[in-house]
């Protein structure tokens, strides 16, 4: 049994109960019933089981694993963690609001953080996009926008307006709202029908584009395609306008393997569902609050949308918390809807909706992007880690892509013989066993690394990444 040596002092509390956490020495050849009772999410749990990787700590941009072994974490935990591990101001809010105010129901009460947190957030949304309702996740934040799009053309007296439309490789969450959206395929095909949804094709650059999302000046490095936005006046001709609620994308998607918009994508998106009265909605649950460069996707690609969800970065991952921000005229179709003071406008919430441990960590992080300038750290970092990630064209012949925006690249490797999505996984894996978290997802592998990483961190991480691709089969 490992004594886990916290690395943030504030966390040493005296009386706190310790727990025992078998070393990785201990579990192999494997404490099979202790593993099994979890069945673990998004995850091959034969293969985990067999081969744990137990994190029992960390600290900045490090993961700390059952053996003590520091891992760089390459994807800021699961993009959300921007800041790095452990800061000191965000466990001091969370102790603090445990202590004074641990749980208030969201429901016919308030607390004054939610309120504080939202007037907080607004500040760096896109102008208009000025009221926000909280949830515990992305995938909440996504369903919920989704509702209030439809319930939106209800109350404007528009019912048929109920059909909402994703995209091709779009991943907003796993309820089912979000599932229907979504199009990656394997999320769905076990889950049976949805809600009434249809897809845009998707906008990824060829394979072999090798896409920059640093353009230079003279926007080389941009790849075409406001044309493929155009799909969306196909399915407005095939379903008709007065039957569609809404469009949502992710600005950039990071888990089909970080697509990023061609030039104009979103643009023509936007003047679209303009002109044909239909709501765009923006995921950004991963680019929102720093991991473009700025602090929306929204601002980095130049378009706003009517809706746009957030969570992860927004508490630095530190404690469950999403959200949807809208346009006032949004929020203001239903308090206007009138109706007796007591009755509810929008029917819809979570026990964990705006929970105050959430919001503690939501004022603190929100706090330290902006006082970090997390922002401008990062579009000052992108360049670097572009040229690194870019240099690793022709490390083998198995890698067919490399994309970058920002602090995320996405790397699609070529299907193995038989085992199609093997080779993103074996490079997880050697990753691991040299000290770097990166995820595989699909067909590509994926990094995103802390805001705070230094040029030399990102020098190590993309070279025993180039090390891994040179000796993959
Ligand atoms: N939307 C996007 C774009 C995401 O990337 C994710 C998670 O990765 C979600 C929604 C779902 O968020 P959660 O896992 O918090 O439910």
């Amino acid at each position: 049994v490992v004594a886990v040596d916290l690395p943030c002092p504030a966390m040493n509390l005296s009386d706190t109960p310790t727990h025992t956490i078998p070393t990785s020495a201990e579990l192999r050849p494997g404490d099979a019933a202790w593993l099994a009772a979890h069945w673990m999410p998004f995850t091959g749990n034969r293969q985990f089981k067999a081969d744990p990787r137990l994190i029992v700590a960390a600290d900045g941009a490090y993961l700390i694993d059952a053996d003590g072994r520091r891992v760089f974490d390459g994807l800021s935990g699961l993009w959300c963690t921007g800041l790095g591990h452990g800061r000191r101001e965000i466990v001091e809010a969370v102790s603090r609001q445990v202590a004074t105010l641990d749980y208030a129901p969201a429901f016919q009460f308030g607390h004054p953080l939610s309120f504080e947190l939202a007037n907080r957030i607004v500040e760096h949304l896109p102008a208009g996009l000025n009221r926000v309702m909280f949830t515990a996740s992305g995938s909440e934040a996504a369903d919920t926008a989704l509702k209030i799009a439809r319930a939106y053309w209800r109350v404007r007296g528009q019912a048929s307006k109920t059909r909402l439309i994703g995209r091709a490789k779009g991943y907003h969450g796993v309820n089912f709202g979000g599932v229907s959206v979504g199009g990656i395929v394997g999320n769905r095909k076990l889950f049976g029908q949805g809600v009434e949804a249809d897809h845009l094709p998707h906008t990824q650059p060829p394979a072999g584009a090798f896409f920059r999302g640093q353009p230079p000046a003279d926007g080389a490095g941009l790849y075409a395609g406001a044309a493929l936005a155009d799909e969306l006046l196909r399915l407005i001709e095939l379903h008709d306008a007065s039957t569609i609620a809404a469009v949502i994308v992710e600005p950039m998607s990071g888990s089909a393997g970080v697509v990023v918009p061609p030039q104009g994508y979103l643009q023509r998106l936007r003047d679209i569902c303009t002109q044909h009265d239909i709501l765009l909605i923006f995921d950004e649950v991963i680019t929102g609050f720093g991991r473009c460069g700025a602090w929306t996707g929204s601002e980095a690609f130049g378009v706003v949308p009517d809706m746009l969800t957030f969570a992860k970065q927004v508490t630095n991952g530190v404690q469950p918390l999403g959200g949807v921000a809208v346009r006032q005229g949004i929020y203001d179709a239903f308090i206007d809807a009138g109706g007796p003071t007591y009755a509810l406008e929008f029917p819809h919430g979570y026990t964990y909706s705006a929970h105050p441990v959430a919001c503690a960590a939501g004022l603190a992080s929100m706090a330290l992007l902006q006082r970090d300038n997390a922002p401008e750290r990062v579009r000052a970092l992108a360049p670097v880690f572009e040229a690194k990630v870019h240099s690793l064209r022709g490390a083998s012949p198995h890698l067919l892509d490399i994309r970058n925006y920002g602090l995320a690249a996405g790397l699609t490797l070529a299907p193995a013989p038989g085992e199609p999505l093997k080779r993103p996984f074996e490079v997880a894996m050697r990753m691991w066993a040299k000290g770097f978290y990166v995820r595989y997802g699909g067909d590509t592998v994926q990094l995103a690394p802390p805001f705070i990483s230094t040029e030399a961190e990102i020098d190590r991480l993309v070279d025993a990444l180039g090390e891994t691709l040179r000796a993959l089969d």
